[in-house]
């Protein structure tokens, strides 16, 4: 038998309804601060995401999914979607010479080879958002409030909002080698992984999971004190921002997320609920990188969410809301069944969900698949109910019954809060 491949799961029926109650919240926030939908490829140039994320990153040393296609080109499985939206926005030229901030969102697969385990697959689903084309921290901070806005709109309710910078290319050198003086000393005992990180990119070593190298790196230096002047006051405004729309965060100086582009504000969401993986959503500025992509230089803000992450908390939570049919409809016999489908296309026109039940048997059996459906009422259709013209409708919470004439029963199912 085939099955899934490793990483990649099935979302089942019982799964998906809090899935688009989430996509939901998700494009109410977004609206709501005026985002407008961006669609991109889930796949693109390799050369794309080496360039953008980092040749030395994880993600595009180990994880990211790359195949020759069959005219030779070689291309790589999105591992996240900021490269391709920006890609995009220089390609159709979005970012034309008018000065204009672009508010985009994105929603869509992503691909890693990772390590498969709680929260983290090799196929996820991220929701993300950019504000292309301003350095002003004033977008930073819309940026956090509306990643947060997201969360409390699909129902968190404690949020623990980690902040840092880490400077611009000015000043960050004197910290990455302040950072690597750090670690030199000890490099024997850093993990494997990061052993070579401190070659390639050392400061990818303060995102390491390891616990011996969480303890060296807890001493190592903040990028607080090598901040220049310019980066020291952006952060400043923003904190100043944040604090004015009373958003909560702590200041997290070893916060430097898995991926080269970052300028200035890094931030991200964690939830201890998550354990080791345990990240919500994360983002920061990227300055460079829409001229680094070949665009006009371009300042920018971002950050993307991980969705199967929120949905797992929510359901470990607060459970999955049930998708329940408001009518099912028992029919008992042929000539009952084509009525009771006309019935249910009746009730559908007005809002109402109808399931007509199509494997037949007697109204026990039926009941029982009603039942096991979650409906909230039921209507049968017998021969006897045929030649009155009635139906019996029972409402399934309280168990009562009553016999309503056909042509009464939108009116009686409207009158019980029925119809929309
Ligand atoms: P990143 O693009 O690495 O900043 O990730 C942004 C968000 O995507 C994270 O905070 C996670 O919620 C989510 N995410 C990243 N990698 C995975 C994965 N392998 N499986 C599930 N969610 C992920």
């Amino acid at each position: 038998m085939i099955q899934a491949v490793r990483g990649t799961r099935d979302l089942l029926p019982d799964e998906t309804p809090l899935w688009r109650e989430v996509e939901a919240a998700w494009r109410r926030t977004t609206r709501l601060f005026g985002y407008r939908e961006i669609r991109v490829p889930t796949f693109e140039e390799r050369a794309l995401f080496e360039r953008s994320v980092g040749e030395a990153t994880d993600i595009v040393s180990k994880e990211m999914y790359v195949f020759e296609d069959r005219g030779g080109r070689s291309v790589a499985l999105r591992p996240e979607g900021t490269a391709g939206v920006v890609r995009a926005c220089i390609e159709r030229g979005l970012l034309g010479h008018r000065k204009e901030l672009l508010r985009l969102w994105y929603h869509g697969q992503m691909f890693r080879y990772e390590r498969p385990g709680k929260g983290r697959y090799r196929e996820f689903t991220q929701v993300g958002a950019e504000a292309i084309g301003s350095e002003d921290p004033g977008a930073d901070a819309e940026m956090v409030d509306l990643a947060l806005d997201f969360l409390r709109a699909a129902g968190f309710e404690k949020l623990r909002l980690l902040l840092s910078s880490i400077g611009c290319s000015a000043c960050r050198p004197a910290w990455r080698q302040a950072v690597v003086a750090h670690l030199e000393p000890r490099r024997e005992e850093l993990c494997g992984d990061c052993r070579d990180r401190l070659l390639r990119n050392p400061l990818r070593v303060l995102d390491c999971k390891e616990e011996g190298c969480g303890a060296i790196v807890a001493s190592s230096p903040s990028p607080a004190d090598f901040l220049c002047p310019a980066c020291r006051d952006h952060l400043a405004a923003l904190r100043r921002r944040l604090d004015s729309l009373a958003v909560p965060y702590e200041m997290a100086p070893r916060l430097v997320r898995g991926l080269d582009y970052y300028t200035r504000t890094v931030f991200e969401v964690v939830d201890e609920g998550l354990g080791g993986q345990n990240a919500v959503f994360g983002g920061g500025r990227y300055d460079n990188l829409v001229e680094l992509l070949g665009g006009p230089p371009t300042p920018a803000v971002g950050f993307a969410a991980g969705v199967d992450r929120i949905v797992l908390l929510l359901r470990e939570r607060r459970g999955a809301p049930p998708e329940r049919p408001d009518i099912y409809v028992v029919c008992l016999g042929a000539e009952a069944q084509a009525e009771a489908l006309g019935l249910a296309r009746e009730l559908r026109g007005h809002g109402l969900s109808a399931e007509v039940d199509l494997l037949g048997g007697g109204p026990k059996a039926q009941f029982k698949r009603a039942d096991r459906a979650g409906a909230r009422r039921v209507l049968v259709l017998g021969e006897e109910e045929l030649r009155r013209s009635v139906v019996a409708l029972k409402d399934m919470e309280s168990g009562q019954q009553r016999e309503i004439a056909r042509a009464q029963l939108l009116a009686a199912l409207s009158a019980a809060g029925g119809t929309k």
